[in-house]
């Protein structure tokens, strides 16, 4: 295999530090970029030796002016107390850094991967969602920054692509977890863990009857890596998740019972436009990403994941928001 100059943004993330592991482990030339606003520099601190990587802080609403072979566009904050936050910047981070690394990527031939989400497909009402549903999304609801600033995103990656022959990809991720989530992201796996970890009631929102499908960290660089390396003929959207769908409520007494917790539920009510249902169809990704498919379930990622959360000092971890 050639050794390739990767750009990663939002490499200091959860998932971009998973990624970033990955490529500089396969030995190639990797840039990871971050603002740091829900991510800190102990994700990548492993790295920081490494010949083969380097670290740079900047924010992609900027330009970006970096002469590499290939981008894998994460930057962008993704828990939903984070994304609403500051929803402008929200989206400005979603189309100016798609308009950012696009133009980039145009300048110097370089293949560019966009991180898309389930939640172009917003509260879905066909289940599971196939990559041909154009989804239902509120555009003027509270978590429109994100999911209308990710459908902007596709289309200038497709425009770019038809337009000017960008060498794209595009995958729509599902909700993922694992080691290295930030404790304060307020998502629910991290909150539960931190809940049953400290003795806290867990916060159940609505009934908990609403539904998710976790895949597990290492499952989803698996499926990004092999559309970023597949046939260029493919460029996607392709949903990249685990099939495995469970409600809230079902996750709530998993980790209560993975971190011997009592089950003790405090209400709180359902966030507006909280999609109902969530679960993808993996059947494209199968075909074209030679049968790729999770591998680890939910049990055993948890665990791994409960691990590393009994593993870090909670108070070197800095909220980066009151969303918690
Ligand atoms: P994360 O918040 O841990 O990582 C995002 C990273 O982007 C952080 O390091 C953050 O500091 C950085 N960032 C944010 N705004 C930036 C800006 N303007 N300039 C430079 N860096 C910036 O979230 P994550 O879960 O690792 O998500 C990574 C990507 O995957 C995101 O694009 C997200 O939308 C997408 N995604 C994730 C999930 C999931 O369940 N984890 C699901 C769907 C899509
Ligand atoms: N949720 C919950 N308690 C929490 C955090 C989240 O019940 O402490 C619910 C939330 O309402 C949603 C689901 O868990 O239905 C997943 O939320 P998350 O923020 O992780 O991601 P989303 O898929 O909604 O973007």
């Amino acid at each position: 295999m050639s050794i390739k100059r990767i750009l990663v943004t939002g490499g200091a993330g959860f998932v971009g530090s998973h990624l970033c592991d990955r490529l500089v482990e396969q030995g190639h030339d990797v840039i990871c970029l971050d603002n740091f606003f829900t991510s800190q520099k102990s994700n990548v601190l492993h790295l920081l030796d490494h010949r083969n990587f380097e670290l740079i802080r900047h924010d992609v609403t900027h330009p970006i002016w970096l002469e590499v072979d290939e981008v894998y566009n994460l930057a962008c904050p993704a828990a939903p107390g984070h994304y609403q936050y500051n929803p402008i910047k929200t989206m400005k981070t979603s189309v100016l850094g798609a308009i950012n690394v696009l133009g980039m990527a145009k300048r110097c031939h370089a293949k560019v991967l966009q991180a898309s989400t389930s939640e172009i497909y917003g509260d879905p009402n066909v289940h599971p969602q196939p990559e041909s549903y154009r989804g239902s999304v509120n555009p003027i609801g509270p978590r429109a920054c994100y999911d209308e600033g990710k459908r902007a995103a596709e289309t200038l990656f497709f425009d770019y692509h038809r337009s000017n022959g960008v060498n794209i990809r595009v995958v729509r991720i599902f909700n993922t977890y694992g080691p290295r989530m930030h404790p304060f992201d307020g998502r629910v796996v991290s909150n539960f863990i931190r809940q049953a970890i400290d003795g806290e009631q867990i916060s159940l929102f609505g009934d908990g009857s609403q539904t998710r499908s976790f895949c597990y960290v290492d499952d989803l660089v698996e499926g990004i890596l092999r559309m970023m390396n597949g046939p260029d003929e493919f460029v996607g959207p392709v949903n990249l998740g685990n099939p495995n769908e469970f409600s809230i409520m079902q996750l709530a007494q998993m980790v209560a019972e993975l971190c011997g917790a009592p089950t003790e539920f405090i209400h709180k009510p359902l966030p507006a436009d909280d999609p109902t249902q969530r679960q993808p169809d993996i059947t494209l990704a199968k075909a074209k990403l030679d049968n790729w498919e999770p591998q680890i379930q939910l049990k055993e990622g948890l665990k791994k994941t409960i691990e590393y959360f009994r593993s870090i000092n909670m108070s070197d971890f800095r909220a980066p928001t009151p969303n918690y």
